[in-house]
């Protein structure tokens, strides 16, 4: 198939020149920050350095990190770079892990981001020929208005649906003829499994291919997801913090996600220590927003958990790789001092036959960690028996428990039952957090 590009002078730029880009970019943005975001300058101070220090991206590492905790301390205007009257807009985190984040966009800032969520659906094989149905939850929420902007930039025919309303969803998907649907994985296998119900087969879906993101997601679940909708599933990773959706971006060699480099300014570290590690090394992600303007978050560090790959593309594009995130540092739980992360587990399910529809309950009983897990019951392996059902339970238990080391409790719940949060999955509930 023909690559086509929605910047190809950008998309395609030799290595050594986007680096040149990125360094020039990075002098120029650490000078802004330094004289309109007084909370940053602070941490420079207190780390000893200045923008005379700073001569290109070789000098990254000498710059003081921000998290999470620097956005709740200086929420909400404590990081913003220009004044609120240049501003045009606001959009705020999901709350996965329970703290909203308020991030503000100039309408450069918007401009920029929706060029690369263009980028995105461009490499999904969009163009002005498609219909983009936008599932993702609009409002606060960066999913809905970061496709939203990148399909009116690619010309495509936007449906802006929301998440939600799964019947006018497929209502409207069949009726005019949805060719690109944009939302959360978790989303995608909901409608996916409610087209299959209602008796549609691939051939009889419009769709061509997905654009989903926002949530991790498994390769067992997209290999799913394509099947029943028949469609090319492509992966998109971007946070409230940096933008939203489009940070980075799958091609067609579905083998790791493209970062927007010319804007975003990757960098793994370890998480424990900070220390910057080699390419090709796991750790935690680290982002500096190179020319965003009203929220230019410097060395943001983002939680998640992946490696980096300049390995040459077959789709011509040379912007460096992220594979998908394995969860965040802080998803990762601690149940009877054994590491758990959610995908683990949604590997177990999708092996033995079941949607990756689940709820995982720890709490802590005494000394001890419960540990449940409710997963929805897949209808075709459907028992009303509760013999059947025990059985069931106890084989996922015990596949669980080969892939994790402990036993938890499985219970079957009836389809459909597990609650999507603006079709965000909730896939923890840690109330042992509550008591502490
Ligand atoms: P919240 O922190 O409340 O979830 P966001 O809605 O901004 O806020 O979500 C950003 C986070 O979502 C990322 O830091 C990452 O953990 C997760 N995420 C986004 N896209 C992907 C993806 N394609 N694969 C895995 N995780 C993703
Ligand atoms: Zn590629």
């Amino acid at each position: 198939m023909e690559q086509r590009y929605y910047q190809k002078e950008i998309e395609t730029m030799p290595v050594e020149e986007i680096k040149k880009l990125q360094s020039q970019k990075l002098v120029k943005q650490v000078q802004h920050v330094w004289d309109h975001v007084p909370y940053y300058r602070a941490l420079m101070e207190e780390k000893g350095v200045t923008p005379a220090d700073i001569h290109g991206i070789e000098d990254l590492y000498k710059l003081p990190f921000l998290s999470k905790a620097d956005l709740r301390d200086a929420y909400p205007y404590g990081l913003l770079g220009k004044p609120l009257k240049d501003c045009v807009r606001i959009q705020s985190t999901s709350g996965t892990t329970g703290r909203r984040v308020v991030a503000f966009y100039t309408q450069h800032d918007v401009d920029l981001w929706e060029d690369c969520c263009a980028r995105a659906i461009v490499a999904a094989g969009g163009s002005e020929e498609d219909v983009v149905q936008v599932a993702y939850g609009y409002g606060l929420f960066t999913g809905g208005a970061g496709m939203h902007g990148g399909s009116h930039k690619v010309g495509s025919l936007t449906l802006p649906m929301s998440s939600g309303n799964t019947e006018r969803q497929i209502q409207f998907m069949q009726d005019l003829s949805a060719t690109i649907l944009c939302c959360t994985p978790s989303y995608a296998a909901y409608i996916g499994e409610t087209l299959k119900e209602q008796g549609y087969t691939p051939d009889q879906i419009p769709l061509k291919a997905g654009i989903f993101g926002a949530e991790p997601w498994t390769e067992e679940m997209r290999r799913g997801i394509e099947k029943t909708l028949g469609i090319k599933a492509y992966d998109i990773y971007g946070l409230t913090e940096t933008s939203g959706p489009g940070v980075a971006f799958e091609c067609c060699e579905q083998t790791g996600m493209h970062i927007n480099e010319d804007h975003f300014l990757a960098e793994i570290i370890d998480p424990d220590t900070g220390e910057v590690l080699p390419e090709g090394s796991k750790g935690e992600l680290v982002f500096t927003s190179l020319d965003k303007e009203a929220f230019p978050l410097l060395r943001y560090r983002t939680r998640d958990i992946c490696v980096l790959s300049r390995k040459k593309c077959s789709c011509g594009r040379t912007l460096i790789k992220m594979a998908k995130p394995m969860g965040r540092s802080d998803d990762m739980m601690i149940i009877r001092g054994v590491n758990v992360f959610p995908s683990q587990i949604e590997a177990v399910l999708l092996k033995e036959g079941y949607e990756p529809n689940y709820q995982i309950v720890v709490d802590r009983v005494g000394n001890n960690d419960t540990f449940d897990v409710n997963v929805e019951m897949n209808p075709d392996k459907f028992t009303d028996t509760v013999s059947g059902i025990t059985e069931q339970e106890r084989a996922l238990a015990n596949a669980m428990k080969i892939m994790l080391g402990i036993n938890p409790k499985v219970h079957l719940v009836a389809p459909k039952s597990i609650v999507c949060s603006e079709g965000k999955a909730v896939r923890v509930i840690d109330k042992r957090k509550l008591h502490d």
